[in-house]
């Protein structure tokens, strides 16, 4: 029979699939002895079985009833009992963390009859209002489907007629003639009357729960994130704890490092008389977490003890929610916490320095996205000037962009192509459209701990938060400094995530710390250590190789100093264009077989120096060649514009310029409706005679003067969108006889490994045939992807590729993550035949992909040996192929 409900003291961290992160950790701290006020956790399962079929599955309400009592019977009241009634929270809790994208419903359990108890059992009317007046708030927006902002409204009001400055000014009598004043809200707005029925407030607010798994919010969330749609989300029910007591209650936030930096110490936000809500929100300000030392000690020698408990236990940073009730301390919540790039490389280091973690370990918990990031360049600090103010550095990073002030405005502007800032007073949830779309994100009010912060850091958004001197006014769309500057809607701005500084206009970047190691070696500041761990660390342990795609000698340099053990990919198309372009014409105009002979003699020397340069770059290392790829016309010009040109001059009665007329004549013989599927790659080779023969001429004769000069050039020669063994067979032994005509001409013996690109699914399905031929195979994973799916890479990434993703067909473009159903499976064929035919054939890979962490992991998963990607991507690929080998 299955479960639906399992009590804390039963579940375990490792259970998250089931009972979601927060449940799982409740758990985890429950079994740890730390303070955690009981409760129970509903499955995922229950919640997957209510939103396919719309009603909760059979026995669910049974057993949540029958673990209830059981949380009663500890407590000695039952729920909503009118003299002192229990009461509960209703906590959503996915698998993977969602911060503040679903719903959390408080104080269920409060009626009219209950909340005069309440008063009586605490001995304070006003902490009972206080208490109602909040379970109307959220279960009426939550459950109800009231507009928040209405309650807000009404809230404002009060506070206005009242004179209060925040909600502590309102007392018992104010909150009361709130609370008559939101349930009419709920009548009017909903139709119907708030449930008075505790049982069927917690059934409501549970169902609500399930429901949020599909509100905007988690939707949008999860795609930015990449989480699945059908994981769906537990419900945690659990006794309320109270912060909101009076003084020596409160709750709080924190961090057992900085989240930051990784640095250890405490870092955290407490905000006194207050459920825990009003934390992240901002509706007040926050003190900071050292504050509780004077306020608490005790509570904060506590705090400070758990929170070393759960740092030793899940070896890792975790953040934590907390409330203290009239001086005793609960733990609400725990996860292994979100951080900065700096903070994970600089964390994993010092804990592998501890002895807590070993290398693996320390390697696992750093990433590709996150090395990335750290390569980005910051400001330059010699050029920024005085800032216009400063806030708090919640997440890493430099960003310019003009300032908005609203979510929709930063869609606007971003759709638009404009790079843009989003500035509030503080972010809420409906903000995260705008926060994807934006740069940074800068608010005057909140924490690290705050909103903007939680949810930027997660994104590797840059993010200044708290930044008091701004006077954000967003109705008026501008904001105003403390020395009188105002900057308006649409001005340029610059923000700093690592100081926390915000300037007017753009201000200059200057090179990542992490650059200047990969570029130079120098290796001592800041974060630059701790990823020469992981990277040294990565190295050992992986099998991937891992080589670069350069065309050029600089490309193959900087491709060096960052690792890379070859070149995976060098694209000679790129060397016919500039300059050079005139020669290419010339060939393909050629009316003979002298002329072309002529073309490709002056194109000769070119690519013969070409290659020499990058053989040197690479001396001792693989060098990949791919043969020429691209459609013909690309080096030929527009034939629109062609065709105006050559009327034009008709027009003017000029007499036709041969030159032109001719070029329009080849232009159009050789257009096609689809040149990506025309005449390109193995196809020209087997069609323009003498092309591939100059082509290896020059690869040959380089190799020699590299030999001649002292070096060990390792060229090999990749024949590009091969279909059929037949046309490498052809191929190849143009491509012999040509080596063999260098080798006895220079009496060096010249040898290269010949190899195709898997690009085609033809070429996949037949790989056992073509590895006849084949010295090496190298994935284009690019072309196969495009060609497998169907997807012209050059159109359709912008149009329907977001509707796609919005409606879940594929989680990323299969461009950027390789699709492991359906392009994987053509690899893994490739790989399995054509090491069948040829044991110990070298496979690599060396579309965009080679530098995709994703699909890095699969590459290595498969059997390849090495991938190829962009010099920049080198490290990435690096430190994931060794996070792979783990
Ligand atoms: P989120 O996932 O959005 O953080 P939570 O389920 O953690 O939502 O709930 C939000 C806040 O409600 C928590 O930060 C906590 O302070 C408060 N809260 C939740 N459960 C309880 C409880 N049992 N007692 C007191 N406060 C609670
Ligand atoms: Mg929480
Ligand atoms: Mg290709």
């Amino acid at each position: 029979m299955v479960r639906y409900v399992y009590d804390f003291p039963e579940g375990r961290r490792d259970m998250a699939d089931l009972l979601g992160g927060k449940g799982a950790n409740l758990a985890e701290m429950t079994r740890l002895g730390l303070p955690v006020p009981p409760g129970f956790t509903v499955t995922t399962d229950a919640c997957r079985a209510f939103l396919t079929t719309g009603a909760e599955p059979d026995g669910m309400l049974a057993e949540v009833s029958r673990h209830l009592s059981a949380v009663e019977d500890a407590a000695g009241r039952r729920l909503g009992q009118r003299d002192d009634p229990l009461l509960l929270s209703v906590r959503s809790g996915a698998r993977f963390s969602m911060p503040g994208m679903m719903e959390t419903v408080l104080d269920i359990g409060l009626n009219d009859d209950s909340v005069l108890g309440l008063a009586k059992a605490s001995g304070s009317e006003r902490f009972a209002w206080d208490s109602y007046r909040r379970l109307l708030q959220m279960f009426g927006s939550t459950v109800m489907g009231v507009d928040a902002a209405l309650f807000e409204r009404a809230m404002t009001t009060l506070k206005g007629m009242r004179h209060a400055p925040d909600d502590l000014h309102l007392d018992a009598r104010d909150l009361a003639e709130l609370v008559e004043a939101y349930k009419e809200l709920i009548r009017d707005e909903s139709g119907e009357y708030f449930p008075q029925s505790p049982a069927e407030q917690l059934r409501l607010a549970i169902l609500a729960v399930f429901r949020s798994w599909n509100g905007d919010r988690a939707r949008i969330y999860r795609r930015r994130e990449h989480i699945p749609d059908d994981l769906g989300t537990a419900v945690t029910v659990q006794r309320m704890v109270f912060g909101n007591l009076g003084p020596d209650s409160g709750s709080g936030v924190a961090f057992t490092r900085d989240p930051a930096t990784g640095r250890s110490g405490l870092y955290g936000d407490y905000l006194p008389n207050a459920q825990g809500e009003d934390v992240v929100a901002g509706i007040r300000n926050t003190v900071p977490l050292a504050e509780l030392e004077r306020l608490d000690p005790r509570s904060y020698e506590q705090l400070l003890a758990h929170m070393g408990t759960l740092e030793r236990h899940y070896r890792d940073l975790c953040d934590i929610e907390f409330t203290i009730e009239r001086g005793t301390l609960w733990m609400l919540q725990t996860r292994v916490g979100k951080r900065t790039a700096e903070a994970a490389f600089a964390i994993a280091a010092e804990l592998a320095d501890e002895g807590l973690v070993s290398a693996d370990e320390a390697l696992a918990r750093v990433d590709g996205d996150g090395l990335a990031r750290l390569m980005f360049p910051r400001f330059d600090a010699s050029a920024a000037g005085e800032p216009l103010a400063h806030g708090i550095p919640a997440s890493p990073g430099a960003a310019v962009g003009a300032a908005v002030f609203d979510s929709a405005e930063a869609v606007r502007r971003a759709a638009a192509g404009e790079k843009v800032v989003l500035v509030r007073q503080e972010t809420t949830p409906d903000d995260l459209p705008g926060m994807i779309a934006a740069q940074a994100v800068l608010t005057s009010r909140g924490g690290k701990t705050s909103h903007a912060a939680v949810v930027a850091r997660g994104m590797g958004k840059v993010c200044v938060c708290g930044a008091e001197e701004l006077a954000v006014d967003t109705g008026a769309r501008r904001f105003t400094t403390r020395g009188g500057t105002v900057v308006a809607e649409g001005t340029v701005v610059s923000v700093d995530g690592s100081d926390g500084a915000v300037h007017l206009g753009a201000v200059p970047l200057a090179d990542s710390a992490v650059m200047r190691f990969l570029e130079t070696g120098e290796r001592s500041t800041g974060v630059v250590p701790a990823v020469v761990r992981a990277l040294e660390h990565a190295d050992a342990v992986r099998r991937l190789e891992v080589r670069a795609n350069a065309d050029t000698p600089e490309d193959a340099r900087r491709a060096r100093r960052f690792g890379a053990q070859g070149i995976g990919l060098c694209r000679t198309e790129h060397m016919f264009l500039g300059e050079r372009r005139k020669l290419v014409e010339e060939m393909i105009l050629a009316r003979d077989g002298v002329e072309r002979e002529r073309a490709l003699a002056a194109l000769l020397p070119l690519q013969r120096e070409d290659f020499t340069d990058i053989l040197e770059a690479m001396d001792g290392l693989p060098v990949t060649i791919r043969l020429l790829d691209p459609p013909l016309h690309e080096f030929l010009p527009d034939r629109t514009e062609l065709a105006v040109r050559v009327a034009a001059a008709e027009a003017r009665g000029e007499r036709p310029d041969p030159h032109e007329q001719a070029l329009l004549e080849a232009v159009g013989r050789m257009h096609e409706e689809n040149p990506m599927l025309g005449l390109r790659g193995v196809r020209l080779g087997l069609v323009i005679p003498g092309l591939v023969a100059m082509q290896v001429r020059a690869v040959a004769e380089a190799v020699v003067a590299r030999t001649r000069a002292g070096g060990s050039p390792h060229a090999e020669i990749m024949v590009p969108l091969v279909g059929a063994v037949e046309e490498l067979r052809i191929e190849r032994a143009e491509v012999e006889r040509v080596l063999a005509e260098v080798s006895e001409e220079s009496g060096i013996a010249v040898r290269c490994p010949i190899g195709t690109m898997i690009e085609l699914p033809r070429a996949a399905l037949t790989a056992g045939r073509i590895a006849e031929e084949a010295e090496f195979f190298s994935f284009g994973t690019n072309d196969l992807t495009q060609t497998t799916w169907g997807f012209s890479r050059d159109d359709v990434e912008a149009e329907f590729f977001a509707a796609y993703l919005d409606k879940g067909v594929f989680l990323a473009s299969p461009f950027e993550t390789l699709d492991r159903d359906g392009v994987g499976r053509l690899v893994r064929i490739a790989v399995d035949e054509g090491r069948a035919a040829r044991p110990g054939l070298t496979i690599g890979v060396c579309g965009e992909h080679g530098g995709d962490p994703d699909s890095v992991h699969f590459f290595h998963a498969a059997g390849l040996d090495y991938v190829s990607c962009s010099p920049f991507r080198v490290p990435v690929a690096r430190l994931e192929a060794g996070r792979a080998a783990l």
